[in-house]
């Protein structure tokens, strides 16, 4: 398993793809791979951590970006330190969520606007649930749960569905190609975010 997860990065990365690959491309349709715990913290997978937030910093609209996205299909996704700006008030860094599962979800929904870096310009609206915890890794190993509602709880259902080759197009109404900006992240954003626990 270790040696196929390392082919995955060999083969199908190299220093040019940081590029946020478009719908149509093939690895926004694969299943993705776990991703070995050894892995973590290796000079392969930090660089691509480190061109992912480079590639999603690129993105005056970016608020995650999933590794399919830069063409890899392993379970990796990250979230814009923005985002959680905007929900505490304070500066933050980019999250790493590695081997994500949502383990919550509200039954409550609501119709949420949306749009995705790999389906420009398009802009649709997604029932999502309200609310929503998941169980990741961080780029240190640390193992962490998350509860979130709004902004961030879509984030993590349009992520995890990345992971699944399900595109946010694939199920929303009234697609229209309207680019997102930063005006509309801001009113999209009516969440909170609490960390549940950071265990070693
Ligand atoms: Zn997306």
């Amino acid at each position: 398993m270790k040696e196929r997860f390392v082919n995955i990065i060999k083969i199908r990365y190299s220093v040019h793809m940081s590029i946020i690959v478009q719908d149509g491309h093939p690895a926004l349709r694969e299943k993705t791979k776990h991703i070995p715990l050894s892995e973590i913290g290796t000079p392969k997978l930090k660089k691509v951590i480190t061109d992912m937030k480079k590639a999603l910093a690129e993105q005056d609209d970016g608020v995650a970006l999933a590794a399919p996205q830069i063409g890899l299909p392993i379970k990796l996704f990250i979230i814009s330190g923005k985002v959680t700006e905007l929900v505490t008030g304070k500066k933050s860094k980019d999250m790493v969520f590695i081997n994500p599962e949502i383990i919550k979800l509200s039954k409550e929904k609501k119709t949420m606007e949306e749009g995705c870096l790999s389906v420009r310009p398009y802009y649709g609206k997604m029932r999502r649930s309200t609310k929503a915890s998941i169980r990741a890794y961080n780029e240190k190993g640390e193992r962490f749960e998350m509860g979130a509602s709004g902004l961030m709880a879509q984030i993590f259902q349009h992520e995890t569905d990345h992971l699944e080759g399900i595109l946010f197009t694939d199920s929303a109404a009234d697609i229209l190609a309207v680019p997102l900006n930063d005006k509309e992240i801001e009113k999209l954003d009516d969440g909170d975010l609490i960390i549940q626990s950071n265990e070693k």
